[in-house]
């Protein structure tokens, strides 16, 4: 473990690497073995049984297969961890694969199938707990509303703050105070482990779609949650048993881009800040969500998150037409599903991301998403500028019409 009374950023270079020098390597190494040669059967076997039981190898056993452990999604999840003040972490091929984890160890065989669900939500996850595929049955309820939802059968609270797409804020420690000792999982994938830290305000899990700010670079697709020793050991008995594993050449990357998360969130935030602000006086926005900009009634900034995030999503003027011609006529910015990585982002949630989300609950026609990278604002406030200008009528030749 690094030690505890480092400085995050220090934690984000170091953390994870405790065992290189000893195997006389600087850079992480990828071990790609989907089986280990064992000594023989017996350390074989009580190897197995530890990892069975949710723990670490046997150091005279060693892996044995590389669905029960492996060295190089170990590092990564012990560096996130460090990162976000908690015991343990365990990673898994998606963010999705995490989520359906955590509730399968809430829920599978400890006869609670209750799950209290805070929306909004990012649309996977809502559509998830709304179908009921993994045998659960959900309430869906706001932050207010779950002291009075829990029941002696709920197994976990869900909840995301910053939330996707709309970006409100819940009080975590209210949440926790409200869920009466029911475990509560936060979705920390828009704040990072570098604005916002869960486990500090109570949160028993905390889950990250890796392949977001983590990744940072749009190659990797993973999920991770940290969590205490015994969550953590639940978790990996789950992993092991359905498979939804990480592969070692995304843990590597991940590690590595854990280095520089620090400094791509706070610049990422820097220019969200200012193009968020530029946004609210563009006569073309009907409102700017973004954390803070309009107060922040329940005091959670600088005190829950350390800073607003780089995502903004904004309410356009013009509706579903003016958000799909945005969309369209950005030259900066993709169009494209996902976030936190070091290009700008643009998408409709509506139609993408939260299309399988109830028609009740489901984003506003009008809303885009922005996920803001590391370009010079300035561009993109001109990228942005320029795509909002009024839509020109398109004349459409008669000849078009007759072919
Ligand atoms: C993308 C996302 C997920 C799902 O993660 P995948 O890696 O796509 O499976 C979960 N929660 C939030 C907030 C997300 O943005």
């Amino acid at each position: 473990m690094t030690s505890p009374w480092l400085q995050p950023d220090t934690i984000a270079v170091h953390a994870g690497r405790e065992d290189l020098a000893g195997l006389g390597v600087h850079a992480l190494p990828i071990d790609l073995s989907s089986t280990s040669p064992l000594p023989d059967i017996e350390a074989g076997g009580t190897s197995y049984e530890a990892m069975a039981a949710g723990g670490a190898p046997t150091p005279e056993g060693g892996p044995v297969y590389a669905r029960l452990w492996n060295p190089t999604v170990a590092r990564f999840e012990s560096a996130l961890a460090a990162l976000e003040n908690a015991d343990a972490a365990v990673a898994f091929a998606s963010g999705m694969a995490a989520m359906t984890a955590a509730i399968l160890a809430a829920t599978a065989g400890t006869g609670r199938r209750h799950v209290l669900a805070v929306r909004p939500l990012y649309g996977g996850t809502d559509h998830l707990l709304s179908t009921g595929l993994l045998g659960t049955e959900t309430t869906f309820c706001t932050a207010a509303e779950v002291a009075a939802a829990v029941r002696p059968d709920t197994a976990m609270v869900v909840l995301e703050t910053p939330a996707n797409p709309t970006l409100d804020l819940v009080d975590i420690r209210a949440v926790v105070e409200a869920a009466q000792g029911v475990p509560v999982l936060v979705d920390n994938t828009f704040a990072t482990p570098v604005l916002q830290n869960p486990i500090d305000f109570g949160a028993s899990m905390v889950l990250h779609s890796a392949t977001k700010y983590l990744g940072g670079h749009g190659d990797v697709v993973a999920g991770v949650i940290a969590c205490g020793d015994e969550t953590a050991a639940a978790l990996r008995r789950v992993r092991a048993v359905t498979g939804g594993l990480l592969h070692p050449l995304g843990a590597y990357l991940l590690h590595r881009g854990l280095t520089t998360l620090p400094i791509r969130v706070r610049a990422q935030q820097a220019g969200a800040e200012r193009i968020a602000a530029w946004l609210r006086t563009h006569q073309g926005v009907a409102r700017v969500h973004y954390p803070g900009l309009d107060g922040d009634p329940q005091g959670l900034l600088g005190t829950q998150m350390r800073g607003a995030g780089a995502m903004i999503a904004v309410d356009l003027r013009g509706g579903y037409e003016q958000a799909r011609h945005v969309t369209s006529a950005v030259g900066l910015f993709t169009h494209a599903v996902s976030l936190g990585g070091v290009d700008s982002l643009i998408q409709h949630p509506a139609a993408l991301t939260h299309r399988p989300v109830t028609a009740d609950a489901r984003p506003a026609d009008s809303l885009v998403r922005l996920s803001i990278g590391l370009e010079d604002p300035k561009d993109l406030i001109a990228d942005l500028d320029r795509a909002l200008a009024a839509r020109r009528p398109v004349a459409v030749p008669a000849t078009a019409l007759q072919a």
